[in-house]
């Protein structure tokens, strides 16, 4: 579940000059309304564009849906928590998965009617709110003692409530803390149907962050190894298989290198082939089994690309250096000390990469936006735009030092107005 800053090494190699231009140039393109936007609400700021979020949701599904017979979809809340956000992917057929009390209870305010609660060490008052909404929530268990717990609180209410079973496809180091060994699903499931109360019907795992599809397609086919081991009363139990998460974007991973303006890229794949290749794996090994549905939680391939932070140059304090108006809190984490995205400076466009330190006002060293810039000279007063950053960021945002930006929402090209606080 999440995002520390540790990173798969594999086939790394040099990110090509190119793709970076292909990448700003869609922003560029459209400075003019992003610019247009920091004039009318200030900065800094957070921008939402739906039309963006509309479509990556939609492709999304049709992607999967085109393979597989029966399919579910839940954005996972945490990968960026901005409740308007999560409301329009209701609206656009998404349910959502939520993993504490506080996501379920704006999952619930939302009107979400199909919510996964998913997450390890739900405490009771989690337990117990999602049990008042047994026809909205389906409680992925972590662990056996806490389908103990989950069914004494139902116990007390005099209810019944769904629930699925998490699995840990990684029982290695620190992703074992996560649900239930496989070699444990048997009697795992014979005790939730002894505690009575819970209604099982079925099972999820998620496998961290992925830039293609081997290790969940790996763990299907395992997954499908010991299903065919299992009872058939099992089975017949079984109504949906979730996949999780973790559908790195086919951008790839893009990282800082020691070489000045030169950077790692960790290379993904399209959305079609995590579709394909898993979907061959579920018709592999899973569907001959079970005829059921299979869901998917996917935060990071849904919103990345969606939100966009805009800052702007308060001081220049040498031709290599200048400080922002906003820092880090911003996006939570010390994230571009390592990942690399490229500054584009909106009020100065140009294609030319200039080497300049791009730093936040904290007072902290561990401060920056970047290295580099794209434009053709950098001033006071110019709005720079960090592209594609709605992933892990908004949601670790913090009230350090200074203010956390305000969200302006774009719906099209001539709508977009600033989110009440
Ligand atoms: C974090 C998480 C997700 C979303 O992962 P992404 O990498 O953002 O797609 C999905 N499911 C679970 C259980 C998670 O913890």
């Amino acid at each position: 579940m999440l995002t520390a800053n540790t990173h798969m090494t594999g086939a790394n190699s040099l990110l090509p000059k190119e793709k970076i231009i292909a990448f700003i140039t869609p922003y560029l393109k459209n400075k003019g309304m992003y610019l247009d936007i920091a004039k009318a609400f200030g900065s800094p700021l957070y921008v939402l564009e739906t039309d963006v979020l509309a479509r990556k949701a939609a492709r999304f599904r049709a992607a999967f849906s085109r393979h597989l017979p029966e399919t579910a979809f839940f954005y996972a809340m945490k990968s960026n928590n901005l409740p308007h956000l999560s409301g329009h992917l209701l609206k656009h057929g998404f349910g959502l998965d939520v993993s504490s009390g506080v996501e379920l209870s704006v999952a619930l305010e939302l009107g979400a009617s199909s919510i996964i609660f998913s997450g390890p060490g739900k405490t009771i008052q989690e337990l117990a709110l999602a049990a008042r909404y047994p026809d909205r929530v389906v409680i992925l268990l972590d662990s056996i003692g806490e389908a103990k717990r989950l069914a004494s609180v139902l116990e007390e209410k005099q209810k019944r409530m769904p629930v699925g079973l998490r699995l840990n496809n990684n029982p290695e180091g620190l992703w074992r803390k996560f649900g239930v060994l496989p070699e444990n699903l048997l009697s795992a499931f014979e005790d939730i149907q002894a505690f009575g109360r819970l209604d099982f019907q079925g099972l999820q795992f998620h496998a961290s962050w992925n830039l293609n599809p081997d290790r969940q397609a790996a763990f299907i086919k395992k997954l499908g190894q010991i299903l065919s081991t299992m009872p058939k009363q099992f089975l017949d139990a079984v109504k949906f298989i979730d996949i999780g998460g973790g559908y790195w974007p086919a951008q790839g991973e893009w990282l800082l290198s020691d070489v000045p303006q030169g950077y790692i890229i960790d290379p993904g794949v399209s959305i079609d082939l995590f579709a394909k290749e898993l979907s061959n794996a579920i018709k592999e090994y899973i569907l001959p089994l079970i005829q059921c549905r299979i869901c998917f939680e996917p935060g990071r391939w849904i919103c990345n690309e969606a939100m966009h932070i805009l800052i702007q140059v308060v001081d220049c304090k040498d031709k290599d250096l200048v400080i922002t108006d906003a820092g880090g809190n911003t996006v939570g984490w010390e994230r571009y000390e390592t990942d690399y995205c490229p500054v584009l400076n909106l009020t100065r466009p140009g294609l030319s990469e200039k080497k300049c330190r791009i730093l936040g006002s904290l007072c902290t060293p561990h401060d920056v936006w970047g290295y580099t810039y794209f434009g053709s000279a950098i001033k006071e007063n110019d709005i720079l735009m960090i592209p594609a950053q709605g992933a892990y960021t908004y949601s670790l945002r913090q009230q350090f030092i200074k203010p956390i930006p305000r969200v302006a929402v774009k719906e099209n090209s001539n709508r977009y107005f600033l989110l009440p606080e």
